[in-house]
């Protein structure tokens, strides 16, 4: 097998970036027009705005397969998005793409999750029938776009064109209809610029193998079960020949960033030899492409593919996280119903503003309001409200 490194030479244009990569000066820019940022770059500056965010910050207290309060070992949404611009940071930097703004795509992109995981989300989405739905992904876009109370002159982060193209990974058709620009790729099936595609991936890689490693830590995994998955497989053969007498956590451990590391080379691979192919000229033509140009080779997605269907079926569906998701959805309708049927229950500032949107626009503008305040929850917050208002003890409001 040949170097990662030197197969991948691409050329590149005077800033050391591809052709196509993200770059301020073809952006598509801000909503809100602002002064340019002084000592740093336009994406740094969105980097920055989202590490500053409430937001952000929260995600250390969301669940991303175990509920925050089960062990402090596990991974939040906090940790899995650093992982993940980890990964993309340094496919970016060995690729020649904008790493800056695929870190800020990644740091971003789980913003708008609700407690609980995907329990909660599909809890909620359930609570939103009839009310637009809710969709996690064009959270985190209303996130950055609305919800974040940061600055004098406009609503949310107001980040670049590109970061938020990224952020926004899947968005149904009719959302799709009422972005306007950002939403017309989901309509026209085109794609996002290569760093939209690179977080994507990074996110993929990133949560199968930290979920093998937290579900063998739970004991929910073994790995004799692992060892049908040819990813794991191939690792842990290598692993034991190598150092048979290598066990528990470090061997664990070694096998995992090996994984790691072999989807990683061969995404490297696969995206140069595609790029070489392709040769995009600039993000616009790779926007106007019909499929990616960020992937992995058909052995690798296969393999890849298999460990997520693996990991959907014995870990995500395992009866002790099946427990959890029970909870959660019980927690979530409770406190979405007792929200809308008061609305006071809520902080003054939420309370008024479903007020106010129930005025204007019906019942669906309060539900939009009531969701916009559940989503934002942590999940130990979420566990304490909806004790406050079940709790039958008087006096214990
Ligand atoms: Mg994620």
């Amino acid at each position: 097998m040949a170097g990662p490194v030197e197969t991948v030479q691409i050329e590149r244009a005077g800033d050391g970036l591809l052709p196509a990569a993200g770059r301020e000066s073809q952006s598509r820019g801000r909503r809100h027009t602002e002064p340019p940022p002084v000592y740093r770059g336009e994406y740094q500056r969105d980097r920055d705005r989202i590490i500053h965010a409430s937001a952000f910050r929260r995600l250390v207290y969301k669940t991303q397969v175990f509920v925050n309060h089960e062990g402090d070992l596990y991974r939040t949404r906090l940790t899995h998005s650093l992982e993940v611009a980890q990964i993309a940071r340094s496919v970016a930097h060995t690729l020649g793409l904008n790493e800056t703004l695929a870190e800020a795509i990644c740091l971003a992109h789980d913003l708008g999750h609700t407690p609980f995981g995907h329990a909660g989300q599909d809890a909620l989405n359930e609570c939103m029938r009839g009310c637009g739905g809710f969709e996690h992904n064009l959270q985190s876009l209303r996130v950055v776009d609305e919800l974040e109370e940061k600055y004098a002159e406009f609503p949310g982060l107001n980040l670049m064109y590109e970061t938020r193209e990224g952020i926004l990974k899947h968005c149904s058709a009719r959302h799709a209809r009422e972005l306007g620009e950002l939403g017309r790729r989901f309509l026209e099936r085109r794609q996002p610029g290569l760093e939209a595609q690179l977080a994507n991936l990074a996110d993929e890689i990133a949560y199968n193998n930290h979920d093998v490693d937290d579900g063998l830590r739970a004991g929910l995994l073994s790995v004799e079960m692992l060892r049908s998955e040819p990813l794991f497989a191939a690792q842990h053969d290598e692993v034991v020949a190598r150092y048979p007498l290598l066990e528990g956590r470090r061997l664990i451990h070694e096998v995992i960033r090996r994984m790691i590391n072999r989807v990683v080379t061969d995404l490297i691979r696969e995206t140069a030899a595609r790029l070489r192919a392709a040769n995009p000229g600039s993000i616009d033509e790779v926007r106007g492409r019909e499929g990616p140009l960020v992937g992995f080779s058909e052995e690798i997605r296969e393999q890849h593919l298999a460990l997520k269907r693996f990991l959907h079926a014995n870990l995500y569906r395992h009866h002790r996280v099946l427990g959890m998701t029970l909870k959660a959805r019980r927690v979530v309708e409770t406190l979405f119903a007792a929200y809308m049927d008061e609305p006071r229950l809520m902080p003054a500032e939420f309370a008024a503003a479903a007020r106010a949107a129930r005025q204007e626009q019906g019942e669906a503008g309060q539900a939009r309001v009531v969701a916009d305040y559940v989503a934002g929850m942590t999940d130990r917050y979420a566990i304490a409200e909806h004790e406050r208002l079940t709790d039958p003890a008087v006096g214990n409001t």
